[in-house]
C-alpha cells in the first residue's frame, strides 16, 4: 500500500505537511499570492511514508480528500 496526493484535487493548503507523523509530506513549491495567501505544492515521499494510513483514514486530515491510495 502506498499513498499519494491527487494534484487535481489538492487545494495547496499545506495542512498535510504539518500533520504527517513521519514528516513524509514534502513541499516542492511555495507561492505567496498577491493577497498573502500561501499555496504549497506537496507530495508524499515514498521513502519516508510508512503507509500508516492516518492521512487517508481521517476525513479532517485533508480538507480536499486529495490523498489517495496509489
Ligand atoms: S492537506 Fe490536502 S489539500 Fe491541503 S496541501 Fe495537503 S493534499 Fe493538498
Ligand atoms: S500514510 Fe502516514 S506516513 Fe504516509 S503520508 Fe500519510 S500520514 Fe504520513
Amino acid at each position: 500500500m502506498a499513498y499519494k496526493i491527487n494534484t487535481k484535487k489538492c487545494l495547496k493548503c499545506g495542512l498535510c505537511v504539518t500533520q504527517c507523523p513521519e514528516e513524509a509530506v514534502v513541499v516542492d513549491d511555495k507561492v505567496t499570492e498577491s493577497d498573502g495567501l500561501v499555496l504549497y505544492t506537496t507530495r508524499i515521499d515514498p521513502d519516508k511514508c510508512t503507509d500508516c494510513g492516518v492521512c487517508f483514514s481521517h476525513e479532517w486530515w485533508c480538507p480536499a480528500k486529495a490523498i489517495v491510495k496509489a
